[in-house]
């Protein structure tokens, strides 16, 4: 049978439209499928952080985002009870972040792949994905009229999640994993005025974190430990606002704002899984999840897109083989990641930060170069690795140190 397609992408979200319009505008055939349809919403709380939207601007597509009304956030402020934190979290070239509402966002992605040439099948459902020889060469669905269809390509890429179709049938080695750790409900809410701040507040086992985005609304997400999941499942909405307590100015807000939707809710395994094979390879959270406590899945999704697109094109043009270009998106992938996914696991747990963490913490607080530099390592804008860097750890110190010399 003919291969119509050079890639089949499944899944048109946040990693798979991006992937089909990058090999699409690379002159490549590309049909992208999803069983849902577009516009629509997911599970998914939505901060987009600042390399994110430098990705939107890259593709062409940052006007567009914002052309939708889509609130501009400048500071990030993460609240440890006793004192806040208050940094920028992005750059002279991206300094700002934003929380675009998954309805919108997802549809902007998937009519800028077709607008680049790719053919896109939604409310089709990939049932099957075919092998040959060991080797991915086509999809096995159904579209809304129950019609199976069979479709052939080079290379069948899943951005279907992390309940991957692709995934399960190529059994790709999966490490580094790590249970679900946090369990968070979030709803939206009117009359909760934002001023272009992204909200953090962390207590003991519980945190909560509030952002503005479209139509004038304010997403408001609370979490606890997972091990608490089963329990405060019982009362989500007692729990949500028993948790907003522990920061009384901010519930004080919260009682004159007005809540406008149902609660959602998630927990979420943390894992990486070899991103590629014969004939396949994975995008987004179908190759690596991590909890959403640092809201880093769409800049990561964006990120995949554009490394697994680029892989796939040097293999395609013949200027590598498929192995050695997917191998090395394999490990930039890993090796951009592992710091802030270390990170977001340590975060996810609710304990309480090591004494030593405490101490930078309060030297962070009040000098404000090391607090823009906190607001963009938790932006994913710089590496935890390079924020905590024992040459930058001992900078702070020394910088909270002079200052309290020169008040005492
Ligand atoms: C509660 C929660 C809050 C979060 N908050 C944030 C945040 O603030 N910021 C952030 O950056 N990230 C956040 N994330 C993470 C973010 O949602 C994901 O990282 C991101 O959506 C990954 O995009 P994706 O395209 O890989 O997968 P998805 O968005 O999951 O898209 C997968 C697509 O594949 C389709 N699909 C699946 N199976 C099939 C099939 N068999 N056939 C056809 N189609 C299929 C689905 O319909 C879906 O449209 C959050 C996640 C959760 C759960």
């Amino acid at each position: 049978m003919a291969k119509a397609f050079d890639t089949i992408v499944v899944g048109a979200r946040c990693a798979g439209s991006p992937t089909a319009m990058l090999l699409a505008r690379m002159g490549h055939r590309v049909l992208l499928v999803d069983r849902a349809t577009f516009p629509s919403d997911t599970v998914s709380t939505h901060i987009l952080h600042p390399l994110g939207a430098e990705a939107l601007s890259r593709w062409g597509l940052i006007d567009r985002l914002t052309a939708t009304g889509c609130p501009p956030i400048d500071i990030y402020a993460f609240d440890f009870g006793p004192f806040t934190i208050t940094g920028a979290p992005g750059t002279r070239d991206a300094p700002l972040a934003y929380c675009p509402r998954r309805t919108i966002l997802d549809k902007l992605l998937v009519d800028a792949a077709v607008e680049a040439g790719t053919e896109l099948r939604e409310g089709f459902t990939v049932e099957d994905v075919l092998f040959e020889d060991g080797r991915a060469v086509g999809i096995r669905g159904r579209s809304p009229n129950a019609v199976s269809a069979v479709e052939r390509a080079d290379v069948v890429v899943g951005a279907d999640g992390r309940h991957s179709v692709v995934a399960g049938a190529a059994h790709p080695e999966q490490y580094d994993e790590k249970p679900p750790l946090l369990a968070a409900y979030y709803a939206y809410w009117s009359g909760l005025p934002m001023e272009g701040r992204f909200e953090n507040y962390v207590r003991d086992r519980r945190g909560f974190a509030a952002a503005p985005t479209h139509d004038g609304l304010t997403l408001v997400i609370a979490g606890w430990p997972y091990t608490e999941f089963a329990d405060n499942k019982k009362d989500i909405e007692g729990n949500y606002l028993k948790t907003i307590e522990l920061a009384p100015a901010f519930a004080d807000r919260l009682r004159s704002a007005r809540r406008e939707t149902r609660f959602a809710g998630a927990a979420v395994p943390n894992y990486f899984r070899k991103p590629y094979g014969p004939g396949w390879a994975l995008v987004g959270d179908a190759g690596y999840n991590k909890d959403f406590i640092t809201a880093q899945g769409i800049l990561d999704a964006f990120l995949d897109a554009e490394r697994c697109a680029g892989a796939l094109h040097e293999s395609f043009s013949g200027t590598t083989t498929f192995e050695v270009a997917m191998a090395a998106y394999q490990r930039d992938r890993d090796a951009k990641v592992k710091a802030m996914y270390d990170f977001t696991c340590q975060l996810a747990a609710l304990e309480p930060p090591p004494a030593e963490l405490q101490n930078l913490l309060a030297a962070i607080h009040g000098n404000q170069e090391a607090m823009d530099g906190f607001a963009r390592m938790n932006a994913g804008t710089t590496s935890p690795a390079e924020f905590f860097a024992p040459g930058n750890v001992d900078a702070m110190l020394a910088g909270a140190a002079t200052r309290s010399q020169a008040t005492a």
